[in-house]
């Protein structure tokens, strides 16, 4: 049976909270995807055809854990991922980054994650709510990004990823045609024929358990989501 889901990740850490997924249960979930036969591939080949049966793995933001934590799992499995990465965040020089209470990516650290098959995609570079954008505003935050990573990585993003998974349609609009697909915080893995300008992604939050995370593809995984995707809309952070 045919299952397209985009999982995102965050923060690969033991700290508390709804972005950091612990570095022991992301080894396990990658080897509990091996093992399940589902395939990890990179969004090109999971949006390439409706027939694919698969997973693309993304990290939101930029945190230095991916690279310090991820990377070695990713690489053990040979597994290629994509990073949504707000480019305003990034460490200048020896200068340590922060973001709330992350530290964050440096270049050198982003350019050897592109080298090892992570893929740099756009996350704006201010990480602001796009809906309060001007239009020119909206404009100037993906060109900075795109323009930064192509400079450093030498690959222009492909993908987009909304800052907190806010859009409308005007933003949706204005966004979906500099992109491949754009991709919001909706719990829920792809169907065909999808908006490439809004398409859902599975949180790795609601996935911590070896119950969900090793039988993704299976029609009681796809209730609990949906169960956990209504209590999202109700809560109003859908
Ligand atoms: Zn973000």
């Amino acid at each position: 049976m045919s299952f397209r889901a985009v999982i995102t990740f965050h923060d690969i850490g033991d700290a508390a909270g709804p972005l950091s997924y612990p570095p022991r249960l992301f080894a396990a979930f990658l080897a509990a995807l091996e093992r399940s036969g589902l395939p990890v591939v990179a969004l090109e080949t999971l949006l390439g055809s409706t027939a694919v049966r698969g997973v693309a793995l993304t990290f939101d933001d930029g945190m230095r854990s991916v690279f310090a934590a991820a990377l070695p799992v990713l690489r053990e499995h040979g597994t290629p991922a994509h990073l949504f990465l707000a480019t305003g965040n990034v460490a200048d020089g020896a200068a340590r980054a922060q973001a709330g209470r992350f530290d964050m990516l440096d270049w050198d650290a982003i350019v050897q994650l592109h080298r090892a098959g992570v893929a740099i995609e756009s996350h704006t570079h201010g990480h602001r709510d796009c809906r309060t954008l001007s239009d020119a505003e909206i404009d100037d935050e993906c060109a900075t990004a795109d323009a930064l990573i192509e400079r450093r990585v030498g690959r222009r993003p492909r993908y987009f990823a909304y800052p907190f998974g806010h859009h409308n349609r005007r933003v949706r609009e204005r966004i979906g045609s500099r992109y491949a697909a754009a991709f919001t915080t909706a719990l829920a893995p792809l169907a065909p024929g999808e908006d490439r300008s809004c398409l859902p992604r599975l949180d790795a939050h609601y996935l911590r358990s070896p119950r969900w995370y090793a039988h993704l593809d299976i029609p009681a995984t796809r209730g609990y989501l949906m169960l956990r995707r209504a209590l999202r809309i109700v809560r109003g952070s859908e």
